[in-house]
């Protein structure tokens, strides 16, 4: 092939383990530095004669090969996942970890200097960071369009806040035998001055990169309470906040909600916080006993809590049982029948959740309702709650005023 014919040229490939921070924080820093040793032993038997292989710092390590071909290089890589993906045995623990690899060779006509190979190559690790983790990810210059369009919108996005940039849209929540609204959903919005909005995809992400999460979170909460401790007196309306990963593993979290309802006079029963299934699994079994601690709190409080985009992340159903939910947000992507021959299958998947939705005691909300042939599926299924533009887009907080108005 063309790759295997390239000249050989030199390759950098920059390591970092995943979550290696966790164990540290799991199992204490001499089974950190362990760890580390013994990922060292490893790679070194992969390397030689020739190669450079270096600890930059932390759990970030780079492997340098004077000569060779692009896909040597991926195919070391690729050896250099599997061995280190081996689980380590230290003291009495078994240990599992990934690592990601950004690799750098070099494109045709250029010559970069050290700073500026060790640079790209640190943008393919954090692409193959973003992509997932565990996996390598070669550089190539659209990472360099894409990191200065990331910096920018950071950039931006610090500024949002006082700039007084920032927006809730809500959408309601309605009862499908009756019509009638139960809750809104808090979805943040950013529009920058002088330019059109940044859609919540693409900016929430980079919050919560940038840690601005924190902040910005805490701003939706107070917002969101303020706008339905209205809602709620009047309507009895509940209001569903969306909640990010990092916002959860804040220690002061818990405070920070309790504070929000007690100051705008909302009854706790009234707030519900959206969290999704990955951020319970995606970390240390340390860290997902202090966020179930956390939630159990709230709960204790009369707080609900939602796990959002159900169906698309890892569901097991023996671990809903052990969860503080009390309402499952069943994915969009579950509910729409894109041809006719899906029907009978979404069907099937839908009446199947709901079920076990109500063995387990969850109430259920079904998003992303677009037709009214979806609304009588579920109306038939028994299903109480749903939200979508069929009935309402995301709408300002006038609007939902004005809605609220107009219906009884
Ligand atoms: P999500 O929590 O799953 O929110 C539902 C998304 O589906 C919203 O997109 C909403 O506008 C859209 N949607 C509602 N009904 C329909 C429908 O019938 N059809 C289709 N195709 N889409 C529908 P949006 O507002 O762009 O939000 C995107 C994501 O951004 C949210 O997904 C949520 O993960 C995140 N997000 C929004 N606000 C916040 C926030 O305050 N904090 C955090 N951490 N994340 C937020
Ligand atoms: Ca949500
Ligand atoms: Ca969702």
């Amino acid at each position: 092939t063309a790759a295997a014919d390239a000249p050989t040229g030199p390759a950098l490939l920059l390591l970092d383990l995943d979550g290696f921070k966790d164990v540290n924080d799991t199992y204490g820093h001499p089974i950190g530095d362990d760890l580390l040793i013994d990922v060292a032993h490893r790679l070194r038997a992969l390397t030689r004669p020739g190669h450079t292989l270096a600890r930059l710092g932390g759990d970030e390590f780079a492997l340098l090969l004077p000569a060779t071909t692009p896909t040597a290089a991926t195919t070391l890589a690729r050896r250099i996942l599997t061995t280190l993906a081996t689980p380590y045995r230290l003291g009495p623990h078994d240990i599992h970890l990934t690592t990601s690899i950004g690799i750098w060779t070099p494109t045709p006509d250029t010559t970069p200097t050290p700073a500026e190979a060790l640079r790209d190559a640190d943008l393919a690790l954090y692409a193959a960071k973003a992509a997932g983790r565990n996996q390598l990810t070669p550089f190539d210059t659209t990472l360099r369009t894409a990191r200065l369009q990331h910096t920018r919108l950071a950039a931006g996005l610090r500024q949002a806040l006082t700039r007084n940039e920032l927006s809730l849209a809500y959408q309601p929540v309605v009862d499908l035998r009756t019509g009638t609204i139960r809750a809104v959903e808090a979805l943040l919005r950013w529009t920058p001055t002088d330019s059109r909005p940044v859609p919540p995809d693409v900016f929430i992400p980079i919050a919560e990169d940038t840690g601005l999460i924190t902040d910005i979170g805490h701003w939706a909460l107070h917002q969101a309470c303020t706008d339905a401790a209205r809602w709620h007196t009047s309507h009895h309306l509940a209001v569903t906040v969306n909640i990010s990963g990092r916002q959860l593993r804040d220690p002061a979290f818990a405070d920070h909600v309790l504070a929000a309802t007690t100051r705008h006079r909302l009854p706790p029963a009234a707030l519900i916080l959206e969290i999704t299934e990955s951020m319970l699994l995606a970390t240390t079994p340390a860290e997902t006993t202090r966020i179930i601690a956390v939630l159990t709190r709230l709960r204790d409080h009369g707080i609900r809590i939602a796990l959002d985009d159900f169906g698309t992340g890892y569901s097991s159903l023996a671990y809903l049982r052990t969860l503080p939910v009390d309402i499952l947000k069943i994915d969009r992507s579950f509910t729409t029948a894109p041809t006719a021959a899906d029907h009978a299958q979404t069907r099937a998947f839908t009446k199947a959740i709901l079920e076990l939705s109500a063995s387990l005691h969850l109430q259920t909300i079904v998003e992303g309702v677009e037709t009214h042939d979806q609304a009588v599926l579920l109306q038939q299924l028994g299903s109480p709650l749903a939200q979508g533009y069929l009935f309402s887009p995301p709408a300002t907080a006038d609007q939902i005023d004005d809605l609220l108005h107009t219906t009884p």
